[in-house]
């Protein structure tokens, strides 16, 4: 057998492996098995509340008018997540809108559960919108390692778009890279008299083993993480939040904020810039590295 055979075959041999992993486990890749442990959920700032887990940041923005989730998580962690809205006083089926951060199982694979079961639309981002449709399909980094329920998308955002329900606004960004419709979500809360800019951070990482320089599923790669890291550089940030708790230091702050601790932990434009800064060097070594 040649080498190409031989890696193929390897890879064959991995994508089975990550495949049967996942079915031992409800559906959670090995790999993210520690991203699972309750969380008590808490109110971040304003109308802002953290339902997800020590590592998957789920966010649910209460209103009047019902709640808006972005992200779902796992599939077989919705039940935690019901848990965890209940838990704060608000009915689970008072979710009318169910967001996504990126196209990726961790984030999006309870999307069909949590439409079932409360009757959320789903909007998605153009690109984003067809992997969730298919229950993975599609994704340029991991194509077809990971497969999911398919979940119906109930409508698009554009760039820029506004979603709006019962007094609060979020606004869309399309961050493209890390998938293709990688969307970040902005949107202001008010707290000790002050308007303060929230933004919801998706991913900038490179997906494992991404081929990034010359990759003909995705051309265009480079360009739209550097246009990404643009826009995330200029966009005004006090309440730094993101898709993964360690991306944003939920676990400190969570603890600083039980303490009591004024103004708001979670107020940290310095924390934003710089871990910006440090996703955008880590992807420049990556690309570096491929060259
Ligand atoms: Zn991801």
């Amino acid at each position: 057998m040649n080498l190409r055979g031989l890696v193929t075959l390897v890879g064959m041999a991995c994508l089975l492996l990550a495949g049967l992993s996942c079915a031992a486990n409800r559906g959670v890749p090995a790999s993210m098995l520690g991203w699972n442990q309750a969380v008590p959920p808490f109110r971040v700032a304003g109308n802002i509340y953290y339902v997800g887990t020590n590592e998957m940041a789920l966010f649910l923005i209460a209103t009047p008018a019902g709640h808006i989730l972005l992200d779902s998580g796992f599939e077989a962690k919705v039940p935690q997540l019901r848990h965890s809205v209940e838990a704060l006083g608000f009915r689970f089926g008072d979710v009318k809108i169910l967001l996504a951060s990126h196209a990726h199982i961790d984030h999006v694979q309870g999307h069909a559960l949590v439409r079932r079961l409360t009757g959320a639309r789903v909007l998605a981002s153009k690109e984003d919108a067809g992997v969730i449709a298919t229950g993975g399909r599609g994704d340029w980094a991991y194509r077809e390692m990971f497969s999911w329920t398919p979940c119906p998308v109930d409508g698009i955002v554009e760039d820029g778009a506004r979603v709006d329900l019962g007094g609060t606004e979020l606004v869309a960004h399309l961050t493209p890279g890390h998938t293709r419709g990688a969307t970040t979500w902005t949107m202001t809360v008010h707290e000790g008299g002050r308007a303060l800019a929230v933004v919801f951070f998706p991913s900038a990482t490179v997906p494992p083993g991404a081929r990034m320089v010359d990759n003909p599923d995705y051309p265009g790669v480079i360009a739209a993480y550097e246009s990404s890291f643009a826009i995330w550089r200029r966009l005004p940030c006090d309440v730094f939040l993101g898709a993964h708790a360690s991306f944003f230091g939920l676990q400190a702050k969570a603890k600083r904020l039980r303490a009591g601790e004024q103004p708001n932990p979670f107020i940290d434009p310095a924390g934003y810039q710089k871990s910006i800064a440090e996703f955008e060097t880590r992807f420049h070594a990556v690309v570096e590295s491929q060259r």
